[in-house]
């Protein structure tokens, strides 16, 4: 389904929405019944977030064919530090063993 605009000649924009493809040149204005003209706008992109898109592009074009490197990358590992473990639970020691 998509949504088409319309636009009477007395109360403005009317959406419609119907399966794509399907929108007639004009349909029945909701408030007064004359005919309402289709108008096309432009689709709603422009209000997406630039980063966000980059991170989907990348993600997308990296699917496919991925980046190969044939060294490793300049910095070494990206976090170097080792992970975190978490501390020693005293209860551990109350287990008994085999
Ligand atoms: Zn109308």
């Amino acid at each position: 389904m998509a949504t088409y605009e319309y636009s009477c000649a007395d109360h403005g924009m009317t959406e419609v929405i119907l399966p794509m493809g399907t929108a007639p040149q004009s349909v029945d204005c909701p408030d007064c019944g004359q005919s309402a003209k289709r108008v096309y706008s432009s689709p709603m992109v422009s209000n997406v977030d630039q980063g966000r898109m980059k991170l989907i592009d990348s993600t997308k074009a990296s699917a496919d064919t991925p980046d190969v490197v044939s060294s490793v990358p300049r910095g070494g590992r990206i976090n170097s530090k080792p992970t975190p473990m978490a501390p020693p639970d005293p209860r551990l020691q109350k287990l008994p063993r085999p």
